[in-house]
């Protein structure tokens, strides 16, 4: 992807760049066509860090809930909340993209799939997971033993070291510093 980033690359970077936080959350949009509140705010914030633009995130958003809020729906219920995150609602506030540290702290509730998935995803889940982002079988077996061991971060760089197939220098604290690492090592 080169230029601006448009809502149409969003599912082609989430497969090559995406940590598992936000592809699990894009996944379960594209499928359910709605996120709860606390996953379109983490979701949304990560997708303007990585340079979506107001309008194109609008586009994103409306296209993958139209089934659920279609039209006018989607412009009462929904279009606010995505104008806010961008700073141009209510305390015009310029929110910034979560951290790992505040991901993991996150507690989803039922129905809830933010968070952070080596914290909250089952042994054999997260193993599927990596498996079909491609993450080496080695490395997957080496991030679900950390993961059991609560360590979220350095199981997330080993699925990111087993999915480019290169050491990952700079560990993983924020899920926008995975995707720009990413960005590098695919170019
Ligand atoms: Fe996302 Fe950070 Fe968890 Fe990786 S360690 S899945 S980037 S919250």
């Amino acid at each position: 992807v080169a230029g601006t980033i448009t809502a149409r690359d969003i599912p082609v970077l989430s497969k090559s760049s995406f940590p598992l936080c936000m592809v699990s959350m894009q996944q379960a949009l594209h499928d359910s066509h709605h996120l709860k509140h606390d996953g379109r705010m983490q979701l949304g914030l990560f997708l303007k860090g990585i340079g979506l633009p107001l309008e194109e995130a609008m586009c994103f958003w409306r296209t993958e809930m139209a089934a659920v809020a279609p039209g006018d729906k989607f412009d009462k219920q929904y279009a606010y909340n995505v104008r806010h995150n961008y700073g141009k609602e209510g305390n015009r506030k310029d929110y910034t993209p979560y951290t790992c540290a505040k991901i993991i702290t996150s507690t989803p509730g039922v129905g809830q799939v933010h968070g952070c998935p080596y914290k909250t995803f089952s042994q054999e889940s997260l193993r599927s997971a990596l498996a079909r982002l491609q993450v080496a079988p080695s490395n997957i077996e080496a991030a679900v033993g950390m993961a059991a061991a609560g360590n979220f971060q350095l199981a997330c760089e080993s699925a990111w070291e087993g999915k480019h197939g290169c050491a990952c220098n700079t560990g993983i604290n924020h899920p926008n510093q995975y995707f720009e690492e990413s960005r590098k090592a695919i170019q």
